[in-house]
């Protein structure tokens, strides 16, 4: 089975048909789906989706363009809430300098604020990273002491900066847009990477998979996402599937049977 290890399904776009979605995830050949908080609200949300839920987990965090959002209450609240064994790691966090105006040294700061909080709960990291990968992978080497590996979440790079973050001890989930016509560097990529490196994800709502590529995106179409990896690398489906599955389990150590 597969895991979705990166998904916002505490976003409105499900709000009509997700306790559907939740209750068809199994028959839909999806294990389990981690619901990443972007902000207070969604990652209040995501806990408690949670909780109510067997197959979902939380991931919780501030994403990177929120970071001027990041104060006392916030910090107060991720740390209150890292010990709920639903919580599988910190995320989203990480750099995104593709808006324009965006505030680069306070994302930085907020940033290692949250992978430190992580180390103390030992937790693994969903990590966001858009137009900033030499500044993300400086500061997570400025902090290797702190990390406890993760995902490289929606992860379109070169084979080149995959073995930075790999040596790093991180996992790349790959998703829709592996499958896209013009992904030729994360098509690289997943040609020359081990199997012990990739993770399976949505970012649901977004980033939809061909030939659902536009629409909303959701948990069941990580099938066609593992079915373009198989094709990419030339490997027997099944295999990949349960590797995968155990880089999951290897990788978020709080998600269990
Ligand atoms: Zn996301």
């Amino acid at each position: 089975m597969i895991v979705d290890t990166h998904c916002h399904l505490n976003d409105d776009r499900f709000d009509e048909d997700r306790d559907l979605i939740v209750e068809n995830l199994e028959k839909d050949n999806i294990k389990s789906a981690f619901v990443v908080g972007t902000d207070l609200e969604t990652c209040k949300t995501a806990i408690e989706m949670a909780t109510k839920n067997k197959n979902l987990y939380a991931i919780i965090g501030l994403y990177p363009e929120y970071c001027e959002e990041y104060d006392e209450n916030f910090e107060n609240f991720l740390i209150e809430n890292l010990n709920n064994p639903k919580v599988v790691a910190v995320g989203e966090i990480g750099l995104d300098f593709h808006t324009e105006g965006y505030n680069q040294k306070l994302q930085e700061e907020v940033f290692e604020k949250q992978i430190k909080i992580a180390d103390k709960f030992k937790l693994p990291l969903s990590i966001h990273t858009r137009e900033a990968f030499d500044r993300t992978l400086a500061i997570l080497k400025e902090n290797k002491q702190y990390l406890h590996g993760g995902s490289i979440h929606c992860f379109s790079g070169s084979p080149e900066i995959a073995k930075e973050f790999i040596k790093l001890g991180f996992k790349l989930g790959f998703g829709g847009v592996c499958t896209f016509k013009n992904a030729k560097k994360a098509v690289d990529t997943l040609k020359v990477v081990e199997n012990r490196d990739i993770l399976i994800e949505t970012d649901a709502p977004y980033l939809a998979p061909t030939p659902h590529r536009g629409e909303r995106n959701e948990p069941k179409y990580t099938n066609l996402v593992l079915e373009k990896i198989a094709e990419i690398r030339a490997q027997d489906k099944q295999i990949l599937e349960d590797q995968i599955l155990q880089n999951t389990f290897d990788t978020f150590e709080r998600f269990k049977d």
